[in-house]
Order: C-alpha cells, then structure tokens, then sequence
C-alpha cells in the first residue's frame, strides 16, 4: 500500500486544483518558509478524517478554506482526494486503487466519498483504522508532537498503542453499543413505568 497522488483545491493555500503524485519510496517537499509545505501535511490529515481545527493550525475548521488573497477572491469550499495504491489489499475494500475524498463547504456542510460514493466519516475511519493511518494520526508526526508523546500519561500512551494495533476501533464500537444499551434501558424503565400507570 502507498499513497499515490493528494489534490487539494480551496484547501488552505492552494486556492486551483494542485495534484501531487508521490512515488514509493521517500518524498521530500522543499520550499521558502511559508510557502505551504505543512498545509500539505495538514491536507493528508484532513482527507483522513482529522476533526481538530488546532491540529490542523486553525481556530475553527472553515479556517482550511482559502481564504482569498489580495488578488483572489475567497472560496466557498475545500476539497481533498487521496489515492492510495491498495494493490496489496492491505485496505479492506476489493479496488486495487483507493480515492478517499472530503469536501467542506463555507455554509457549514461536509461530504466524504469513496472512490467517487458518498459515504460518512466513520466508513473512511474505519477502512484507516488497521492500517496505521488512524483518526488519532500516530502516523503523522507534526512540529512538537514529539514532546507530547513524551510526555503523555500512561492512559494516552496506551491509546497511541491501541490505535496501533488496531483495538482502538473496537474499544469505540463497544463504547457506542453501551451508550446504546444504557438509552434503550432508560426506555425499557419508562415502559415500565407507563405500564404500571395503566394498570
Ligand atoms: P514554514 O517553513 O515556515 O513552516 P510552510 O511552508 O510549512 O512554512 P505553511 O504553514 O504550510 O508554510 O503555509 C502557510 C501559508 O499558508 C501562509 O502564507 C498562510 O497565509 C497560508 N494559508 C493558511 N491557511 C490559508 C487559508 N485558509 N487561505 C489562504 N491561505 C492560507
């Protein structure tokens, strides 16, 4: 599995469609100081299903919307596709070539897609979620994320490690089941209730 191209468009600094084709191996992105080198980082975490405006060096999310310029108006919209070669079938989906999309409208509304079908959020999660390019994004190491993982409390520390190994997804799915679980109880008692009433 490897990435093959990122396009942004309306994403940050890149206002026109901007594809960049990566090849296996190593890629370096060199540039001027301000010149958009991490909002390219912060694409590929965006597309992935990052949902913190401050990881993503911003005070709320429309701030990843190009912004406009002195010379260009700002957009309505952010888009990000990520296509990721999946010819090893380490993604859990039967394409030999995998395109995750979000689009973030100015108006408030989002839209995910696989492979050009919408889809929600937590069907990208969950296809990352074994791979180690999970929503906690261990994979991405951002300026002085160092230090927090140093000095993380054991609790965190064992989340970087769940993540990893993939438990993560599940631990989510149980906490969601007995979130479940304990309304339908609150339901069951009101029942109870009524029918008590009844009678
Ligand atoms: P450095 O080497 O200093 O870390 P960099 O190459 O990583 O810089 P970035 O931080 O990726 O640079 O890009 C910063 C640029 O992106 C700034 O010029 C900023 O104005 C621009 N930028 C950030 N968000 C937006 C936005 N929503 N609309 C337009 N431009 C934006």
């Amino acid at each position: 599995m490897h990435l093959k191209t990122l396009t942004m468009r309306g994403f940050k600094s890149f206002a026109s469609a901007t594809t960049l084709h990566l090849e296996p191996g190593i890629t370096c992105v060199v540039g001027p100081n301000g010149s958009g080198k991490s909002n390219v980082v912060d694409a590929l975490s965006w597309v992935m299903g990052e949902q913190g405006a401050k990881s993503l060096r911003g005070g709320n999310m429309a701030d990843v919307i190009f912004a406009g310029t002195s010379t260009r108006a700002p957009l309505g919209r952010a888009e990000v596709s990520l296509t990721i070669d999946n010819t090893d079938g380490v993604l859990p989906i039967e394409y030999s070539e995998v395109t995750i999309s979000r689009t973030l409208f100015r108006s408030g509304g989002s839209e995910y897609a696989i492979n050009g079908n919408s889809c929600r959020l937590l069907d990208i999660q969950e296809l990352l979620s074994d791979t180690g390019m999970g929503r906690e994004m261990h994979v991405i190491v951002g300026q002085g994320r160092l230090d927090s993982v140093l000095q993380a409390t054991p609790e965190d520390r064992r989340g970087f490690i769940e993540e990893a190994a993939g438990v993560l997804k599940h631990r989510r799915r149980k906490e969601k089941a007995l979130r479940k679980l304990e309304a339908m109880s609150a339901n069951v008692a009101r029942v109870t209730d009524l029918a008590t009433e009844i009678r």
